[in-house]
Parts: structure tokens; sequence; C-alpha cells
């Protein structure tokens, strides 16, 4: 129960162990071409151009940035924790002016002070992370992506701890590149960066002045091969991680069975029965307001006389989470992840285990107060 890598489906599993085909033979473009079909429906985004390459969720912040930015452009990031961080460091490197709006951990920053950066700040983008795993804090992905759209910044979302777990609609909200990696709601074991880039950012893309600096990044080396292997032909740049990308089809197929709007509400129900499990714990969470706290992740304070140790004593119970973060606050906190194929069982199972490791860490708990709670809000309703 770690914020990714999360529990995969035993089906996609499987692909992982098939015979690894030729990337150009028509069996593997089949796969790759449906898999970049489905991210389409994934993201909500039939109009966007997806990109699927081996990397991590970094590499799927690297390309995003190495495409869009270009020395000495400026760029807005709107920072929710340790991954915004990183993003910004990322732009300064490939030569941005960054300008940072700022919370204090388990915060958003203030949208008015968004909102005025991006009337004053001649900005080219603007980037959000969309939930960071580091303070399981939620942005107002929505309000953030339309009020660029409005000032014509290009809007940047950093989906990895998000995607196909919170609501999500870049088509309809006019966000131009929805980045996320294979290895947590989506639902595929690590290795794949994942793109979905508007028609808008591709056209800032094709307006550079400069060459990307990073050949494996440049959209001129991967668009050919996405639009081959989405029109049923082969085509080579590098090589493809072929049983990763079997293992995304297969996932990305029972995603869609599910529905996006279903799924998206699951984790919102695994959500509420987690939060009415802490509540009766009286654990504090480090999101700041439930209105601002992920569905993906619950990041917590440890209570009084537990340390970080503490995660091992949860682990002796038959559950892994995992520990803190954010630099700040790393040894103060600890996180649990709720993402792909979290239910109701692994809610009971989870918290069950929480309050036994406090009960050996020497706290008085009501046995099965937490699991009551989690199991109450788990009910249907009536
Ligand atoms: N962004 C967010 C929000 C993340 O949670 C992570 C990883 N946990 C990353 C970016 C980086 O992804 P990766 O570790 O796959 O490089």
């Amino acid at each position: 129960m770690i914020p990714g890598p999360v529990e995969f489906d035993p089906e996609v599993m499987r692909a992982l162990g098939a015979k690894t085909a030729s990337h150009v033979s028509p069996e593997f473009i089949a796969v790759f071409g449906r898999a970049l079909q489905r991210l389409r429906e994934v993201c909500l985004a039939p109009s966007a151009q997806p990109f699927v390459v081996a990397g991590s969720g970094t590499w799927a912040m690297e390309m995003a940035v190495a495409n869009l930015v270009e020395p000495g452009e400026r760029a807005l990031v709107v920072n929710t924790g340790y991954f915004s961080d990183r993003m910004a460091s990322l732009l300064e490197r490939y030569g941005a002016e960054v300008v940072q709006a700022r919370a204090s951990p388990g915060e958003v920053p203030d949208s008015a002070e968004v909102e005025r950066l991006l009337a004053g700040g001649r900005f080219k983008l603007m980037t959000v992370t969309h939930v960071d795993t580091s303070t399981g804090v939620l942005a107002p992905a929505e309000a953030l992506v339309r009020a660029a759209h409005r000032h014509g910044v290009l809007s940047v979302v950093d989906g990895v701890c998000a995607t196909a777990g919170e609501t999500f609609h870049q088509d309809a909200w006019g966000a131009d590149v929805y980045l996320t990696a294979s290895q947590k709601a989506l639902g595929v074991p690590p290795g794949l960066a994942l793109l979905s880039v508007s028609r808008r950012a591709m056209d800032s893309w094709r307006a550079r002045r400069t060459p990307v600096r990073s050949l494996y990044a440049d959209f001129a080396e991967w668009l050919p091969i996405m639009e081959a292997y989405e029109t049923g032909r082969a085509a080579y740049f590098a090589t493809p991680p072929v049983n990763l990308v079997y293992a995304l089809e297969v996932s990305l197929g029972q995603l869609l069975r599910e529905g996006m709007e279903a799924r998206f509400e699951r984790h919102r129900r695994m959500a509420g029965a987690f939060r009415a499990a802490w509540r009766a714990l009286g654990l504090r969470t480090l999101p700041a307001s439930e209105s601002v706290a992920a569905h993906t992740l619950s990041a917590l304070y440890f209570p009084e006389g537990v340390d970080a140790t503490w995660v091992g004593k949860v682990r002796e119970q038959g559950v892994v989470l995992a520990g803190g973060l954010h630099p700040q606050l790393k040894t103060r906190y600890f996180r649990v992840g709720h993402m792909n194929v979290v239910s109701p069982g692994d809610v009971l199972a989870t918290v069950g285990a929480i309050e036994r490791a406090l009960a050996v860490a020497g706290h008085r708990i009501a046995p099965g107060s937490a699991v009551a709670a989690a199991q109450a809000a788990l009910l249907p309703p009536g």
C-alpha cells in the first residue's frame, strides 16, 4: 500500500511474461496502436497527441520541458511539494526563468496569487503537480489549467500520482500536457513515461527557434513513431519496451472497461473510507483540509510517541506503507497509497494492520474502532 509502484492485476503481469515479439511485427503494431488509442480515452483527450516512451515519470517531466521550453523563456511553477521542486529544477536546467507560487507544506498556493502572476508574468508555461506524492496534496487542476488557458499560457500537469485515479478531463479543461508514469493508478509496472500533448502545445513545439537539446526527448524523433503505430505501421527510432507496452494495452483495456468516471469514483470512495479511519484514530493528515487531500494516497503525521521505525511495525502486521518524502518533514509522517486495484478489502486490511501496529507501539486504541469507521463509510448509503 505504497504510493507506487502499486499492486498490479495478474493479467497485466502475465502480459509482461509473454514471448517478446519483434517491435516491427504485425502483432506488436496492433498492440501498440491500441495502447495509444486507449491512452487518448484514459486522458479524455481524443484531440491530443499521445506519447509512450521507455522511462519513468521523471522522464515524462523532462520530455515536456525539453520540448516546450527554450532558454530565457519564463515558467511558472505552482509548487505543492517535492515533485514541484523537481519540475522547477528541470525547467532551470533547460534554461527557463522560473517563478514559483509557493505554499506551506500541506497547502496549495493561493489562487488569486497564481492568477495575478499569470496575468502579469509573460509566461510560456505553467506547471502543476496534480497530486504531489510527497505531501498528498491535490492541486485544483481544473481551475489552474483554465486560468492558464485564459491568459494564453501553456499548462503542464504532472499526473504521475493522479492519472486514472483523480478526475481529469484534458480536452474539456484545455490542459496542454498531461504527463504520467505507468506504476501508479495506470496499473503497469515501472518503466513507461506517458504524455498526452494538446494541438496548441504541439504547435508551440513546432514554432521553436532552437533545436530540442535532448535527442531521446525530442518530439521530432517520437512523433513519427507514435503516428506510425497508431495507424498500423511500424517505425523505428529507439527500441520500444515491448512487454511493458503489452502490459499497458491490457491495463488500459481494464481501466476503460471499468470506465473513467467509475474509476475516479472508486478512488474517491476508498479515500473516503481511509479518511473515516484516520479520523477515528485521531491521525492528523498532512494536507491542511479535505478539499486539498488526494484520493490516491494519504499522508499522515505520526501520532505522539511513534517515529519512522513504526512503519516497520506495520509491515510486521502484513501491510507495506511508505515513509515521508518532503525534505522539511520527512521523519514526521508516513504515506499510504490507495491506487489502481484498491478495494474495500485492501482498506479494511490496511486499517486493521495500522490498528495492531499502534497497539504494539503502546497506543491504547479500541480494537476495531477505525476498521468500523472505514466499514461504515464503505457500506451502501441508506
Ligand atoms: N511526479 C510525481 C507526482 C511523482 O509522484 C513521481 C514519482 N513518485 C514523479 C513525478 C517521478 O516519477 P518517477 O519516480 O517514475 O521518475
